[in-house]
């Protein structure tokens, strides 16, 4: 097989393992098969390895592989046969080393190199595909192109599904924490609907928020701490239902629930509406600060034409009008986010 680079834009390689070693799954077709049952376009992976070192192919190489979401972009996925770290053959090693580095080459050695569990809690591609690789601490294929395969490794590395198996060594992430993990969490969060603010691998104080919203909606322990239950519950969980009662939010539920927005929407409205009627009635007594701010302002510019009481109730109409116009805008606007669940 000899690797041409696609059109697309590449900057990743990321490598997986089948998670079986039942002969009968050691081929594309399968993989091509179960990824259909799971409602993607068919397999997901560019390249399959059997155990015989021979390289199938998988999802055009043109086309975005469905692999390690949320990081699929941008890059390539390759995956060998297999699931037991002692049923991994050396054919197949020797394959995805001769394809890793025709990949290298083809990309001038501007392309970096994976496993899958860098960016998943998971053991995927079990394997130590670093040292296999020869991969630099910066995912590039540094040095030599490895001669001999040496596939000894550590003995104590687990024999689950490594794709449904949180990894050996769980870490759970929480307040405070920076990082690609983080990275990773705030996607998962994003793409379930809830917000984070700004994806930025730092475990502040909206991603704890949505972590806690993520894990009452899920009937998990509401710590904020996203240990190993809360991330297998990633992998199941549906997007964020908007509840009823977000729908049905005004605005003084939403004021009344803290939103500074909403509250001081209401609150110019009133002030809006106060004025005016103050206004109208000719009662003065009882103005409104912003009635007294607005006052303050207008009158140095009446003045010229006379000060009179009839061009500031004029002046004075049409701007609290405009300003509540305003208000109940942006309190629209907030009730609005609030409802379809962009805003908490
Ligand atoms: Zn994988």
């Amino acid at each position: 097989m000899r690797f041409i680079r696609p059109v697309r834009p590449v900057k990743k390689v990321y490598i997986h393992i089948s998670a079986s070693d039942n002969p009968d799954h050691d081929n594309v077709a399968t993989i091509d098969a179960w990824h259909k049952a799971r409602g993607w376009a068919g397999v997901g992976y560019h390249f399959f390895i059997r155990k015989s070192g021979q390289i199938e192919r998988g999802r055009d190489l043109e086309k975005t592989p469905a692999a390690q979401r949320p990081f699929n972009r941008g890059t390539i996925a390759i995956c060998i046969s297999g699931l037991k770290i002692d049923k991994v053959t050396k054919a197949e090693l020797a394959s995805l080393v001769d394809l890793c580095w025709q990949i290298n080459d083809a990309y001038g050695g501007q392309i970096t190199f994976h496993g899958h569990r860098e960016v998943a809690n998971k053991a995927c591609p079990v394997i130590d595909y670093k040292k296999i690789l020869g991969i630099s601490e910066k995912g590039f294929l540094a040095g030599k192109r490895p001669k001999g395969i040496d596939i000894k490794t550590p003995d104590d590395v687990s024999a689950t599904d490594p794709h449904q198996a949180p990894e050996m060594s769980v870490t759970s992430l929480q307040f405070g924490q920076r990082g690609l993990q983080v990275e990773v969490l705030q996607r998962q969060l994003v793409r379930l609907g809830y917000q984070v603010g700004t994806i930025d691998s730092n475990f502040g104080n909206r991603t704890r928020a949505a972590v806690l919203a993520f894990q009452a909606d899920n009937h998990l322990i509401t710590d904020g701490i996203v240990g190993s239950a809360t991330m297998e519950a990633f992998d199941d969980a549906l997007p964020r239902q908007i509840g009823d009662t977000r729908q049905t939010a005004s605005l003084a539920t939403l004021a009344e629930g803290g939103s500074r927005i909403a509250d001081a929407s209401i609150k110019n409205i009133a002030a809006g509406g106060t004025t005016t009627v103050a206004l109208l009635t000719g009662v003065t007594a009882e103005f409104s600060d912003t009635f007294q701010n607005l006052k303050s302002q207008i009158e140095p510019i009446a003045e010229p034409f006379g000060g009179t009481t009839t061009f500031m109730l004029i002046a004075l109409l049409a701007v609290v009008g405009f300003m509540t116009w305003q208000s109940i805008r942006a309190g629209r606007a907030r009730t609005q986010d609030h409802r379809t669940g962009k805003t908490s």
